[in-house]
């Protein structure tokens, strides 16, 4: 067998040792050029690319595949730039980096406790921790998955098998249509989570805002009235802690208090505002998120962890094992759970390393400076905005996200939409990136300040170009 020669696997008798290290050490040394100069290629790539090579009857050699490696690198989003501050996609953490490597490597399954006997373990551990830094006590339990879509997927699952009693029989036992109540700028994921749970994208009632984009309690009592009197049957308010437009976070004390009232689970997306859980200053922007039935936290945002990495957690877990805990025969009976009966996804790569090294290496204090100086950014961010009085900020940002939109006197309310496109085009333009999401009907820019080495310097530099930007049009505009 020639083939097995080469260096498609390494050969666990070492016969090609030196030849694996030469070509892991030439991709290593590609990819850590590459990033260790990120500042200097662009926040997005110029040209999209649109074809790749085919699957070759003959593979390349290594040289050739490097250069597609390079190629592709060219073709990414940047995320290790600082002036790319436009979404929650963080800069990894190096560890985080190097455990895809290791676990990768060791393509262990957390599916079962046998095909993963370290990380399984390692799991559980991170999230009885985890469940304890969110206010949970010792029963809580949970699991990590791939993302805060299938986090919120989950805990609305096992939420609707718990209060509506449809884990076996399905929905087509229910007299009462079964709604989700949650404010008007949630996550999507959670109209998806409706839509897969057989409840249909109309079953989320869309719950008003503030002007902080904070969910109303007042117009959730109502709602939850309404629903009951339409006949209906509210069974989970899902609360957003950190939503992904604004980083509002809703009132989470007085929003437990009515579910609990009314006897409704209560949800926490907690997808990007959870990272507050580790830092004492903040902390309380997250209380009464122990009052949560479930909660879905990414660490891959802001805990600066290489996708994917996201973690639901209940604060009863026996509700997850008889609620949504689907039993496998085929594996073997041990003293330890085995986590892809409790997960949505089955086979599961060890996310869980990545956390885990990400902490042994930063440590909780550390990671509360990554925030701390996140927070003050913003701040400054915040300054330079108000500074200005062409610029509009959306609401005061509670974390460290900053949306804003340019409302120069020159232009008509009709046409601010085009003209904050353009700025975003123009910024682009000049290697800086903000997103441009839609709130209450109108463009906006939006800013996430993750990235540490994005400092004071660079944000003047990036209010240098939107100065620039409104003063070339106010020129043209106003001769
Ligand atoms: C990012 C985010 C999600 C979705 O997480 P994915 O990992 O993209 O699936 C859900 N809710 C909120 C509030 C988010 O910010």
């Amino acid at each position: 067998m020639f083939f097995l020669a080469k260096t498609i696997f390494i050969d666990p008798a070492g016969t090609n040792k030196e030849d694996v290290q030469i070509i892991a050490d030439k991709v290593m040394k590609l990819v850590h050029s590459y990033f260790s100069s990120a500042e200097q290629h662009p926040v997005l790539p110029q040209h999209e690319i649109t074809s790749f090579s085919n699957m070759p009857e003959q593979g390349l050699s290594v040289e050739e595949i490097l250069h597609q490696i390079k190629i592709i690198l060219g073709n990414s989003m940047n995320p290790y730039h600082p002036k790319y501050i436009g979404h929650m996609d963080s800069i990894p953490t190096l560890m985080s980096v190097l455990a895809t490597l290791i676990s990768s490597s060791l393509n262990n399954n957390m599916l079962s406790h046998e095909m993963s006997p370290a990380f399984s373990e390692m799991e559980k551990q991170v999230i009885k921790e985890m469940a304890l830094r969110f206010g949970y006590g010792q029963n809580a339990g949970g699991v990590m998955v791939s993302g805060g879509s299938l986090a919120n997927l989950q805990a609305l699952a096992a939420a609707r098998n718990h209060v509506l009693k449809v884990k076996e029989k399905g929905l087509v036992s229910l007299k009462n249509k079964p709604v989700i109540l949650a404010s008007e700028v949630a996550h999507t994921s959670i109209q998806k989570a409706a839509m897969l749970l057989g409840m249909g994208t109309e079953s989320v009632i869309a719950i008003k805002v503030d002007a902080k984009f904070e969910m109303c309690p007042d117009d959730l009592e109502n709602a939850i009235c309404n629903a009951y009197d339409e006949g209906q049957f509210p069974f989970a308010i899902v609360a957003t802690a950190g939503t992904t437009v604004t980083g509002s976070i809703d009132p989470l004390e007085q929003l437990s208090s009515i579910a609990k009232k009314h006897n409704i689970w209560f949800h926490v997306d907690a997808a990007y505002g959870g990272a507050l859980v580790f830092s004492k200053d903040f902390r309380q922007y997250l209380s009464g998120i122990e009052n949560a039935d479930s909660i879905t936290f990414n660490p891959q945002k802001w805990l600066y962890i290489a996708k994917a990495c996201a973690i639901v957690l209940f604060k009863e877990e026996k509700i997850l094992h008889e609620d949504f805990q689907i039993s496998a025969p085929y594996m073997n009976d041990s003293e330890s759970i085995n986590l892809g009966e409790i997960s949505v996804q089955g086979t599961r790569h060890a996310d869980v390393l990545k956390l885990w090294l990400s902490f042994q290496q930063i440590g909780v204090e550390g990671y509360e400076e990554l925030i701390h100086s996140g927070m003050a950014k913003t701040q400054y961010f915040v300054h330079q905005i108000r500074r200005r009085p062409y610029l509009q900020l959306a609401a005061e940002p509670r974390l460290n996200v900053c949306c804003f939109r340019g409302r120069p006197e020159f232009i008509s309310e009709e046409r601010l939409d085009v003209w904050n496109t353009e700025l975003q085009s123009f910024l682009l333009k000049h290697n800086i990136f903000f997103s441009l999401p839609v709130l209450g009907g109108g463009r906006w820019l939006r800013a996430v300040l993750l990235n540490p080495y994005t400092n004071e310097e660079t944000i003047d530099e990036i209010f240098g170009k939107i100065d620039l930007f409104y003063l070339e049009n106010k020129n043209l505009l106003t001769k």
